[in-house]
């Protein structure tokens, strides 16, 4: 064992350093490099990727992964059984997929990217749809290679995204969201709206005092800036690689003073995820968020549940004003409480609302379903969107690049993913219900002690990396296995005010 253990160690420490070193090109791509360095800079990334693709699938190093695994009673280490658990499991592909297939695939996926882009700039999903049905094809066979007992069909997909959650709890999940979300969005957005100020919906707000409220933001929510960072890209993300260094982004726009702030916070969460882990974790596989959704959960708090808080602009709406004092001059923290708070039916899901964004999940999971399951044709795809978005949303596309023809997901051959958005948000929910049961989050918020909200969270959440799966770390943070009626009743007393 002892020799397996050791060549395991040695590639992965080297595997972590190509992977760093992609990692910082990556971030830069996105962030600083000069347009014309691409050409150069992608040669060195291809050599790179290459290189860490021969670590990776290195016959020894599979084969020590495999020992280790059969023998995994006999190690010692309890992190160490669950890494190599999660390492075994990822190497699933490589083991069960003929290897044609799977390179065939992987250029199907980077073909299909500027198919999606034509077709949604031109409106027309006649030009996607043969490139989709390759795609749902290479799915269903994929999903063939990897089922297990426990694991039928779109379950496969939805594992890989979220471990443990497959058809059976996301339709218990979203069967919660039809019955009682769906009827409540409708009550909600039929009532009066209210009118705001002209100054603070059609303002300019310049970017330099956006940037200053994002540096606010910073402090605020002790983002710690020796480990830490913030640029601007065209769409917000977070990357990280250590627990000394994850980093985010943001976009300003002078015509949209919400945007910035709520990516800001968005992305702060799922940084603060990562650079509370367990400092035991650098140097391993275990270093990160567990699953898509708990990442999802910790984002979706800071923004929705912490950042949009009445407690929160009571504290620092002050700071906004001072620096857009004539946009917001007719405007006060309770009118911008209900400002970026509102909610309405919309055709897109990135510019849906807190209340109505799982409902544009919920028509993805079922088209998903279909998809896989082998239920409905590619051409039917785009009616069959628009009487789910009907149904459940409430609002009819009018085309399909307000359509189908959105989300870039599936042209990545991302399908099982959508799913987590929504569950994120409610396990949200139930981590929020139980960080208050230790102590009153609003008060914590409104006197400005964030800190005592990222010290439960990496308590309960965050120290563990990915040493648990999201139905453990739910367990660990709240006691109870997840139940979605703390999401509901969330949405219910917030929109209900
Ligand atoms: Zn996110």
């Amino acid at each position: 064992m002892k020799e397996y253990i050791s060549k395991y160690k040695d590639t992965r420490k080297k595997i972590l350093s190509y992977e760093y070193f992609l990692w910082l090109y990556e971030w830069d791509y996105a962030t600083e490099a000069p347009k014309e360095s691409n050409q150069y800079s992608e040669n060195q990334f291809e050599i790179l990727y290459e290189e860490a693709y021969k670590l990776e699938s290195d016959e020894k190093y599979i084969e020590a992964i495999e020992k280790l695994y059969e023998n995994i009673d006999q190690l010692e280490d309890e992190d160490f059984k669950v890494e190599i658990k999660r390492v075994h499991k990822g190497l699933r592909m490589i083991k069960k997929v003929p290897k044609d297939e799977y390179l065939a695939y992987g250029l199907l996926l980077q073909q299909a990217m500027p198919v999606w882009v034509e077709a949604k700039t031109k409106n027309d999903f006649s030009i996607y749809a043969p490139t989709l049905k390759k795609i749902i094809d290479a799915n269903r066979k994929l999903v063939k290679y990897l089922e297990t007992d426990d694991l039928k069909g779109y379950d496969v997909l939805l594992d890989m995204y979220e471990d443990g959650f497959g058809i059976k709890e996301y339709d218990e999940f979203f069967s919660v969201i039809k019955e009682e979300l769906v009827p409540f969005v409708l009550e909600v957005t039929k009532r009066k709206k209210q009118k705001f100020s002209r100054k603070l919906t059609k303002g300019k707000f310049p970017v330099a005092q956006q940037e200053a409220f994002s540096k606010y933001l910073m402090e605020v929510f002790e983002y710690d800036q020796n480990r830490a960072v913030l640029k601007e890209s065209e769409h917000p993300f977070t990357s990280g690689v250590s627990s000394f260094d994850t980093r985010i982004t943001t976009h300003y726009y002078e015509d949209n003073l919400q945007s910035s702030i709520f990516s800001t916070i968005h992305e702060m969460g799922h940084a603060i995820y990562e650079l509370q882990n367990d400092l035991k974790y650098e140097d391993t596989f275990l270093h990160g968020g567990t699953s898509l959704g708990i990442h999802e959960s910790q984002s979706r708090m800071f923004e929705n549940m912490i950042g949009r808080s009445f407690a929160f602009w009571e504290r620092h709406y002050p700071k906004l004003v001072e620096l857009f004092p004539k946009q917001l001059k007719d405007t006060s923290y309770v009118d911008f409480y209900h400002y970026i708070n509102q909610s309405k039916k919309s055709l897109i899901r990135i510019e849906a609302d807190e209340l109505t964004y799982s409902l544009h999940v919920l028509v993805r999971y079922e088209l998903e379903k279909l998809m896989i399951n082998g239920k409905i044709k590619v051409e039917d795809l785009p009616k069959k969107w628009n009487s789910l978005m009907t149904k459940y949303v409430g609002k009819r596309p009018t085309n399909d690049a307000e359509g189908i023809l959105q989300d870039v997901h599936w042209a990545h051959g991302s399908i099982g993913y959508f799913p987590t958005y929504a569950l994120g948000s409610a396990y949200a929910a139930q981590i929020y219900e139980s960080m208050n049961q230790d102590f009153n989050v609003e008060v914590a918020v409104k006197n400005n002690d964030i800190a005592r909200i990222n010290a439960w969270l990496k308590e309960h959440v965050h120290k563990y990396g990915m040493s648990k799966t999201p139905k453990e770390i739910l367990l660990i943070a709240t006691n109870k296995p997840f139940d979605p009626t703390y999401y509901i009743n969330y949405l219910k007393k917030k929109f209900n005010q």
